[in-house]
């Protein structure tokens, strides 16, 4: 089971497409930590008793800003969980940082969009790009044997698009072992997005570029996910074709929570299928979540299913 788990709506950058841009208003809210750790720990005796693996990933805002991460990290690896979270990179040249990720993460994704110029201009920061450079050199190089994948993951947009290319093959450089990508959605920031969505001859150009790039880097150990499947759902949205999904296994094997412990199927249905992780106590409990989001999707279908923007229904990790 993945389950993705955005614990926290804070964030030092000023991302100008997403949601969680610092200058934007509203409250912002971080799960407690004693919360985190229940739950975590009953993903870890489900593991265990199931005979599963759980890979548990830290979402935000920005996840290593959030307090309890280190401990609460340390103390679910040790009792079996494979730890993961998605950063901007602005705290990787701390040497502490790195060391707390060496020993307890199995897996960092760093997100990054083009060149210097590019990247710091969209995340509102100078320096970022240079951060996330030192911060992927230091870890590739410190981690000797652990076992820290290090994953950078693109958005694509008109603005990186023609960068693309050219930043896989320097990810390749900084020692990354695997790229993701997606593109630009418009429900986080819906101003952002008419002027920087990819048209479909965007996404013709990028099918095109994909095999030779996926070859290019493979000998140099690193893999490029995204599959026809992945590209067909990029296609179907420049094209403005939806996509429904019938089935997206409800859960299992994927489950994202949000800051307010809310637990649904993905980071989309939440208001329609989701349910409070205070409720869930049990093994069992864990186990009947598939049946209740089943029962909550044949009592009110959402409508966001019926163009399901969900990456990982696609393939998104395929390699
Ligand atoms: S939006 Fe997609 S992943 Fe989310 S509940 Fe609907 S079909 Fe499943």
């Amino acid at each position: 089971m993945i389950v993705l788990w955005r614990t926290t709506t804070h964030c030092n950058y000023a991302c100008g497409f997403c949601a969680y841009d610092r200058r934007l208003g509203g409250i912002r809210r971080s799960v407690p930590a004693e919360e985190a750790a229940r739950f975590g720990t009953l993903l870890a005796d489900w593991a265990r008793q199931r005979g599963q693996t759980v890979l548990l990933s830290w979402l935000g805002g920005e996840p290593l800003s959030w307090r309890p991460i280190w401990d609460l990290s340390a103390r679910l690896a040790q009792a079996g969980l494979a730890i993961s979270a998605t950063t901007n990179g602005s705290s990787l040249d701390r040497a502490d940082v790195r060391a707390a990720l060496i020993a307890s993460f199995r897996e960092l994704t760093v997100s990054i969009d083009g060149p210097p110029s590019v990247h710091d201009a969209l995340r509102g920061r100078e320096g970022a790009w240079a951060r996330v450079r030192s911060g992927l050199h230091a870890l590739a190089a410190e981690r000797g044997a652990a076992p820290l994948r290090l994953r950078a993951n693109i958005v694509l947009m008109r603005q990186t698009l023609p960068h693309f290319a050219a930043l896989c093959r320097q990810l390749a450089d900084w020692g990354v072992d695997e790229i993701t990508f997606n593109q630009l959605g418009g429900r986080d920031r819906p101003a952002f997005f008419p002027a920087q969505r990819l048209l479909p001859a965007d996404i013709a150009d990028l099918a095109a570029c994909l095999p030779g790039l996926k070859q290019d880097l493979k000998p140099r150990g690193v893999t490029l996910c995204g599959d026809a499947l992945y590209v067909e759902r990029l296609a179907a949205s420049a094209d403005n074709r939806a996509l429904a999904v019938e089935d997206c296994g409800q859960g299992r094997p994927f489950l994202f929570i949000d800051e307010a412990g809310i637990a649904a199927p993905c980071s989309f249905s939440g208001a329609a299928y989701g349910i409070p992780i205070a409720g869930l106590r049990t093994v069992a409990d864990v186990d009947g979540l598939a049946a209740r989001f089943a029962a909550a999707r044949t009592a009110r279908r959402l409508a966001t299913c019926d163009d399901c923007p969900s990456t990982q229904q696609f393939a998104k990790f395929a390699a």
